[in-house]
């Protein structure tokens, strides 16, 4: 605790007083860009690894970077979805999951969950579907690699349940909301961003030297504890249950779900 109160001293004598027109001008209101939906995990700083300043994130974080289906809960959850969508006309949303993600960890072993930590058991429900598919089809991965399929999995799973919510329905309907599906790497300090025509997760172009483009999309992408790419098979396995995008943008991949991955959501079926 001495440590933040020293730090409270620190920021107002030195960031504060060299940033007062920042802070003069965010005083009369905010208007950020972007929709950060990421895990409450200390490792990630939303801030820190987008390089993004003061005033131009608009931040939710929970346990496992969940997001509730529409009408699942009256948390605050989408109350802030709607707020930023609606009134701070936020029309970038980024899902952002990471490696070693503790709630992904417990969604492995429920049952125990259910006695130790029976709220965040609770919580995992809107993860369930998560859970249900890596279950039903990825039998053949155990242990980190399991744990690294959860993850990917469970940020496409938030997304379709953030697309539950009429605000997003109707914003996505008018080609109005960008969402994007990230995961970052805790050991490397890369984002892994999920690219529906390559149905896997890449570096973003931008992230990269010209000359590595090529040779990252083919064999980096999605890698296993930021060092070793999946095997052909893994990633196989990943890619087989993302259909092809409707389109992506220049340099950075979007999600941008299929007819059937829509048709799916809303007939709450789990068939591919
Ligand atoms: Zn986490």
């Amino acid at each position: 605790m001495k440590k933040l109160i020293k730090g409270l001293r620190e920021f107002k004598s030195s960031y504060f007083s060299t940033h007062e027109e920042l802070f003069e001008q965010l005083s009369h209101g905010q208007k950020p860009r972007v929709l950060f939906i990421t895990c409450s995990d200390s490792r990630i700083d939303p801030n820190l690894i987008t390089q993004a300043g003061l005033g131009e994130l608009f931040v939710i974080r929970n346990a496992g970077n969940i997001i509730p289906p529409f009408g699942a809960t009256n948390g605050g959850e989408g109350a802030t979805i709607e707020y930023a969508v609606q009134a701070l006309d936020i029309q970038q949303i980024i899902v952002c999951g990471h490696s070693h993600c503790g709630a992904m960890k417990g969604l492995m072993k429920l049952d125990s969950l259910r006695i130790e930590m029976p709220l965040v058991h609770d919580w995992l429900k809107y993860a369930e579907a998560t859970r249900r598919l890596v279950k039903d089809n990825y039998s053949d991965y155990e242990g980190e690699d399991l744990l690294e399929i959860i993850i990917a999995e469970n940020v496409l799973t938030q997304i379709e349940n953030l697309r539950t919510y009429p605000v997003i329905h109707s914003k996505l309907h008018q080609g109005q909301i960008t969402i994007y599906a990230w995961i970052y790497q805790i050991e490397t300090g890369e984002v892994l961003a999920y690219d529906p025509q390559k149905h896997a997760y890449v570096l973003p172009l931008h992230q990269l030297p010209p000359s590595e483009i090529d040779e990252t999309l083919s064999s980096r992408a999605f890698t296993r504890n930021g060092e070793k790419p999946f095997t052909k098979t893994e990633q196989q396995a990943f890619q087989s249950f993302h259909k092809p995008a409707i389109s992506t943008d220049t340099g950075f991949p979007m999600t941008v779900l299929s007819p059937e991955q829509m048709e799916r959501i809303y007939r709450g079926s789990t068939t591919k």
